[in-house]
């Protein structure tokens, strides 16, 4: 029996799939940003049941273009600029190959030295490029790991924070705090962590958690005998990038003895520019941070980026030791295994693809992308604003635009129908707290450059009803 393919078949059929990709990006730009395709289509070309026997490669490679094509939603167009980025690069693309073609597992240090290695040393550099404390280098009490998403990291976040709590109180009264602007991942991973008590806070007219409420509600609860023991601070919300007041609630957490997680899974990437750090003034108060290279930082999913302040408190809340898994390097506590770090066990060489995206782009190419997304982000909101027809709804501190048509919600609803169907961009409808319609538009696609920014902006123009 075959194993599938031989050496010298992986060399060609792989070289064909590193031409098809290739391709793929040198055209992504003229297709329609969203596919043509009713629920079903996709699976109706499938056969009903899996093959018995081996077929052709080249058959499998012509179903790309047949199947999978008709049902993709090219994230990678210079013309996506929906919810956040989700973006790709060519080093990152490269590094995911190299990575399952070396199949790691890296759960200890000892089942792949370089894997673990490789991944503490991204994150400590990653440390000193986004100007991140320096105690969350692996050299300080604290550290970074790679996880899947934000969404296991802030969950994680959560663990370690009722496993801290609940040393003194019953999971029943331990109650997590965010703003009633936070991801979802922040009450959804504490319903997954057990907490029974999530309390959105209001936030004021920049979309910011208003600390004032904060230290109330905190104050109720206390007075309700219940256990405060978790509080999330945004730096760039998912609905509009707003910006937490991170250093004031950090304060509070330290005063309360509440772990302070910060949130940034978009914006973090960002800090690689210094004209953005005040953002994140404070982070030295915070006990642990999330961002996702996987958005903003031309690195593929998955790949978040998660620290703690104090390493110790997240291992011994995560450490189980069977048998199987003790060896000499463990022991010896001189190295990393981290396993201890996240919920899964096995974990695969994601710190590749990040290395080879900061080594082909360099700090300054990252900079530059990020600068030329923010800068034309910028001057779509200045046209926008300049125009009577619209109004901004919410600032743009990185490349987020959030505005909306004057004459009400359903100019505004019909304006992100239309530009939607047109396939020449794609944007994002979304609600503000009090429930009425704003656009997101967001900047941030590896290959978006102004150009088509302002090739958006005339689409918008083009597809508005008056005044
Ligand atoms: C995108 C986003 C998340 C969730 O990210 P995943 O990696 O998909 O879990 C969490 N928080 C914020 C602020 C986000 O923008």
């Amino acid at each position: 029996m075959t194993s599938g393919m031989t050496p010298d078949e992986f060399r060609k059929h792989g070289k064909e799939l590193i031409d098809w990709v290739a391709d793929y990006y040198e055209r992504v730009e003229s297709l329609p940003v969203t596919p043509d395709v009713e629920p079903g289509a996709i699976r109706a070309m499938l056969p009903e049941f899996a093959p018995e026997l081996p077929e052709p490669f080249t058959e499998v490679i012509a179903d790309l273009d047949r199947v999978v094509m008709p049902g993709i939603t090219h994230w990678q167009s210079p013309n996506w600029f929906a919810y956040f980025p989700g973006d790709s690069s060519f080093p990152a693309i490269l590094g995911e190959l190299v990575s399952a073609g070396l199949a790691q597992q890296g759960m200890l240090w000892s089942t792949s030295p370089a894997t673990t290695e490789i991944e503490s040393h991204m994150m400590d550099w990653l440390v000193d490029l986004l100007g991140l404390p320096q105690a969350w280098k692996t050299s300080g009490p604290g550290g970074g790991v790679i996880q899947m998403s934000a969404s296991d990291s802030t969950h994680t976040a959560l663990v370690v924070a009722r496993q801290r709590a609940q040393g003194t109180a019953s999971l029943d009264d331990i109650v997590a705090y965010g703003s009633a602007q936070a991801h979802s991942s922040i009450e959804k991973g504490a319903r997954v962590a057990g907490y029974r008590h999530y309390r959105p806070i209001e936030v004021d007219e920049q979309f910011a958690l208003r600390t004032d409420l904060l230290e109330a509600a905190i104050a109720d609860d206390r007075a309700a005998g219940m256990q405060p023991a978790f509080v999330c601070s945004a730096v760039g919300t998912t609905g509009t990038t707003a910006v937490d007041p991170v250093r004031a609630i950090g304060e509070i957490a330290r005063r309360e003895g509440l772990w302070h997680h910060v949130d940034a899974a978009y914006a973090g990437s960002a800090m690689i520019c210094p004209e953005f750090r005040h953002h994140q003034d404070g982070l030295e108060l915070a006990d642990s941070y999330v961002f996702n290279p996987h958005k903003w930082m031309f690195v593929n999913f998955d790949a978040s980026a998660f620290y703690v302040a104090d390493r110790r408190p997240l291992i011994e809340t995560l450490s189980i030791l069977p048998p199987y898994l003790q060896d000499a390097a463990s022991q010896s506590g001189s190295v990393i295994d981290y396993r201890d770090w996240h919920v899964p066990l096995g974990r695969r060489f994601r710190a590749l693809k990040l290395w080879f995206t900061l080594r082909s782009f360099g700090a300054e190419g990252i900079r530059s992308k990020i600068r030329e997304h923010v800068g034309a982000a910028q001057a779509l909101a200045a046209r926008l604003e300049a125009d009577e027809r619209f109004e901004l709804v919410a600032p743009t501190p990185f490349a987020l635009v959030s505005f909306r048509h004057v004459a009400g919600d359903a100019a505004t609803d019909r304006l992100a129908d239309a530009v939607n169907r047109s396939g020449r961009a794609y944007l994002t409808a979304s609600k503000l707290p009090d429930s009425s319609s704003f656009i997101r538009v967001s900047v941030g696609q590896t290959n978006t450059t102004a150009r088509h920014v302002e090739s958006l902006g005339d689409l918008i123009e083009e597809m508005s009803d008056p005044a």
